[in-house]
């Protein structure tokens, strides 16, 4: 690992010049800007490493080009399959940025553009981690595969599909995953799951045009009233969630991960000082982190009806929009909590409203025993010479449960990017020494792996 190691030290400077080609493409999924141009750049970059790349197309109008990598080696044992994405959010509000986006800086040692960590830099360092093995060792000592995505930033609508239809291809004992930030205690962290989500948009409308509330306030009803009965009907006195078999498969956390949760670092008074906060929501007795890892959210994300503006507006709206997204846990379906939701709302007599599922991600968990789970958190500890924060699951929500559970692969997360990456806002960066121990870590879960 030495040899290895030094080799990342005295390159490290060209591997940041290398990254710097891959952000100075810009690749915005939102506007299909420079995604396919995005693919044919990692295809030369992975066969100047020796990765063997090729271009997976998706199918459909748009046709997203799923980039495949693949390296061998006849005499390994175990197969890792590696996720990551290489489109990014758009880059708005310009103005906001200290750098231009797309022009990639360093300061106070830290790479700023748009994908310097999510996702680019993080993927980029798993690149960098095979060519050090291959030029210090001369050979993997695992199988690596690589799955990389170019539409995650618009919720991966192809992923599902196009790995239902090609399981053979991405076969491996176990996949990896590095986005998202580190824990906030400045430790690297290792994550089993995440939630999934159901995002739905309850319409209600009422006259065809906004009227004047004095001249027809009375006999016209109004859509925002309409609304705030049905929301009503959701949530129950102690502010659990009203839909029939809403909490239906939840698996509570096991002895295990209720330890994990209690060892994660976090300063309850710390936090409600940083966000402004007097209380949590009930049940007291449900810790902070069993909340956001094993309970599923009913979330109200906008409601908008008539006039927001300053001063008084007498109207009365024509229609009101109201958008939910609900976190869901394992093993829950979002498209079963779709359904169960829908009849929540024929039961209670809203057949006016009309309900749209915008989209859905599923939940994902890797079990806490895994037996190759210790193996990560041992490459972790040698990579950044720190001891992981252990998370049953995040909050958030990611593709990977179409490697969950579609190609019935364990994953597991171990997000390279420092804390305060400022992913999908301006000013994006990823620390130097992240990205380094980030390298450093993929290198030796290879070896691990390989034990
Ligand atoms: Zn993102």
């Amino acid at each position: 690992m030495e040899k290895v190691y030094q080799y990342i030290d005295e390159n490290l400077n060209r591997f940041i010049e290398e990254l710097f080609v891959l952000l100075r493409q810009p690749s915005i999924s939102a506007r299909w800007e420079g995604v396919e141009e995005c693919s044919r750049l990692l295809v030369g970059m992975m066969e100047k490493i020796g990765i063997k790349p090729r271009i997976l197309p998706m199918g459909g109008k748009r046709n997203p080009p799923l980039v495949y990598g693949e390296i061998l080696n006849p005499e390994a044992r175990r197969t890792l399959l590696i996720y990551g994405h290489f489109d990014v959010q758009p880059p708005e509000p310009l103005e906001a940025w200290d750098s231009p986006p797309f022009e990639p800086t360093i300061r106070n040692g830290r790479i700023y553009g748009r994908g310097s960590a999510d996702n680019k830099g993080q993927f980029f360092a798993h690149f960098k981690a095979i060519e050090a093995v291959l030029k210090t060792i001369g050979r993997m000592p695992i199988n690596v595969k690589f799955l990389l995505d170019p539409e995650e930033e618009v919720g991966s609508p192809s992923l599902n599909g196009f790995c239902k239809a090609n399981k053979d291809i991405f076969a491996a004992d176990m996949a990896l995953n590095s986005d998202g930030p580190m824990d906030t205690s400045g430790r690297p962290r290792l994550s089993f799951g995440n939630r999934g989500v159901l995002y739905v948009e309850v319409n209600a409308r009422g006259a065809n045009t906004d009227l004047h509330s004095g001249n027809f306030g009375g006999p016209i009803p109004n859509p925002a009233w309409r609304l705030v009965e049905f929301l009503s009907t959701l949530r129950n006195p102690d502010g659990t969630v009203a839909i029939e078999g809403f909490y239906d498969n939840i698996v509570p956390p096991t002895p295990k991960e209720r330890e994990m949760m209690a060892r994660i670092p976090f300063d309850e008074k710390k936090f409600m000082e940083k966000y402004g906060l007097k209380k949590f929501t009930p049940p007291e007795d449900v810790s902070f982190m069993e909340k956001l890892m094993f309970r599923p959210t009913l979330n109200i994300a906008g409601f908008t009806s008539g006039y927001g503006g300053p001063g008084s507006k007498t109207v009365l709206p024509c229609r009101a929009t109201l958008k939910m997204d609900m976190r869901v846990v394992v093993n829950q379906d979002p498209e079963d909590i779709y359904q169960k939701f829908l009849r929540h709302v024929r039961k209670h007599g809203f057949d006016d409203l009309e309900v749209m599922m915008l989209n859905i991600y599923h939940p994902s968990r890797t079990s806490v025993d895994h037996p190759l789970a210790p193996k990560f958190t041992e490459a972790i500890r040698r990579g950044f010479q720190q001891e992981p924060v252990l998370v049953p699951s995040g909050g958030g929500s990611f593709p990977g449960a179409a490697i969950r559970n579609i190609l019935d692969i364990p994953i597991l997360s171990i997000p390279y990017g420092n804390h305060d990456e400022n992913n999908h806002a301006p000013n994006e960066n990823l620390v130097i020494d992240c990205f380094k121990n980030g390298i450093r870590t993929t290198a030796a879960l290879f070896f691990e792996l390989a034990e």
